[in-house]
């Protein structure tokens, strides 16, 4: 059996949602509509982020990038945990609905080897368009932008156990497939709402210590 984590970034690795605070820092007024309208689930999240990004003209992308790399703060044990996860041989495949140029900067920086799926911005036009990395598969019922449980079943070769960590909406569908879940924020009351095997974390240390004690309810499910 193999062991497969899947990680989300934003709000989980990284503390604060990237794509959000991008937007209420370039164009506030013309996005807060719109990131309101998916949050509360009125815009899919794959037409929503494809709306916001179009408002950034696609010459204002070398700001948008250093603001983003500034702004970046990584979650306390990250590290450790990766090196973890190393230790024992499981893969971590971090799985994102936001961009290469702020989630490659944080993991490539990391002395392991981690997996990344997300997602690329086509600056060739006028404005930024959105390349989505893995869209929906004919079983989800659609709407992702990136879709976390279609990357998962195209990794299961029946032989793996996932665990899934993450913080939001978008990691619900990819919770429901996994084995065992590393939740917070509104993740955590949708897993505990459906009674999916859970632990809350705040930290990396929080995951790590669970992954290390060997009498963790975590090896029960996987
Ligand atoms: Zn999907």
């Amino acid at each position: 059996m193999t062991v497969r984590v899947i990680c989300d970034f934003d709000g989980t690795i990284a503390e604060k949602d990237m794509i959000a605070a991008i937007m209420r820092e370039f164009v506030p007024s013309e996005a807060e509509p719109i990131i309101q309208d998916v949050y509360r689930g009125k815009k899919s999240v794959r037409v929503g982020v494809e709306e916001m990004f179009r408002l950034l003209p696609s010459a204002r992308f070398e700001d948008v990038a250093a603001f983003a790399k500034a702004n970046t703060i990584v979650r306390p044990g990250f590290q450790q945990f990766i090196h973890t996860c190393g230790k024992l041989g499981w893969k971590v495949t971090v799985v994102s609905g936001g961009f290469d140029f702020f989630v490659h900067p944080v993991i490539h920086s990391l002395s392991t080897p981690v997996d990344i799926y997300c997602n690329r911005l086509d600056l060739r036009g006028p404005r930024c368009e959105v390349e989505w990395a893995v869209p929906c598969d004919a079983t989800c019922e659609g709407g992702c932008g990136l879709c976390k449980p279609s990357v998962m079943r195209s990794l299961d070769d029946g032989q793996t156990s996932f665990i899934v960590i993450g913080d939001g909406v978008t990691d619900f569908k990819a919770a429901r497939e996994a084995n065992y879940v590393f939740a917070r924020a509104r993740l955590l009351e949708l897993v505990r709402e459906q009674g999916i095997p859970a632990s809350p974390f705040d930290t990396f240390y929080d995951v790590d210590g669970a992954i290390q004690d060997g009498g963790s309810s975590l090896y029960d499910y996987i």
